[in-house]
């Protein structure tokens, strides 16, 4: 993720309130049946009650082998030591191949799903904003390198909800696409995941499972041995 990203990001967060009241709404009609679920949505897994499960986060891919390493990890700032060099809020998949299935890390409502022009390098990306609870939002920011509008809702039309629809924990959010053709200059296709507690962009680490963190740290060090995950 880029700057421009994260000012989309402090920006969406700074939206909350308005649309909590939008959310609640909407989690009240599901009850009653008027909003349809998703055709991918199934029986509600254990986190499937906002504000009583404890957050937690599982891998946000199906297939580890369709990603090659995490470029960049977490970094607080630009001076952490980290040995890329450069403050990044999140985590950074980077595919081994032409595309790679997402799945939900963790349960929530979709908040947001947002086709998106990068201020930085004018490509288009995806979006997603999921809340657990009232603290705690993840984001999936699929970046396939999309040099135009209609390339970023191809990319948008592969993850099967919308706002105000339930994710439950491993259900699938589509597949990430590269359209670079090839022209990596706007960087790789990427795959960036962050988490935010009561609207602060922190680490992901200390919530993933035990094996969702082994397999996460396995893909850092693909890339950076020896690194860690975050570098406050
Ligand atoms: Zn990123």
């Amino acid at each position: 993720m880029n700057r421009s990203a994260v000012g989309w990001l402090a920006s969406a967060s700074g939206r909350f309130r308005v649309r909590t009241t939008g959310l609640c709404l909407c989690l009240i009609l599901s009850v009653f049946g008027c909003r349809d679920s998703s055709p991918t949505r199934h029986d509600p897994g254990p986190d499937s009650n906002p504000g009583r499960a404890e957050f937690s986060l599982s891998v946000p891919y199906a297939e580890a082998s369709e990603f090659k390493y995490i470029f960049p990890g977490f970094a607080d700032s630009d001076t952490t030591g980290a040995p890329w060099g450069f403050s990044h809020q999140g985590l950074d998949l980077i595919p081994a191949g032409d595309s790679a299935a997402v799945i939900a890390p963790c349960g929530g409502v979709v908040e947001e799903l947002k086709v998106y022009q990068n201020e930085r390098n004018g490509q288009w990306q995806v979006n997603m904003t999921v809340r657990f609870d009232e603290a705690y939002v993840y984001h999936l920011l699929y970046e396939p390198r999309a040099h135009s509008e209609a390339e970023a809702r191809v990319q948008r039309n592969a993850i099967p909800f919308s706002p105000g629809q339930r994710v439950d924990r491993g259900d699938d959010l589509g597949r990430l696409y590269n359209f670079s053709k090839g022209d990596m200059s706007g960087g790789d296709v990427t795959l960036h995941f962050d988490i935010w507690k009561n609207g602060r962009n922190i680490c992901p680490e200390p919530y993933f499972t035990p094996e969702a963190r082994g397999a996460m740290l396995a893909l850092l060090t693909a890339r950076f041995p020896a690194a860690q995950l975050c570098y406050p």
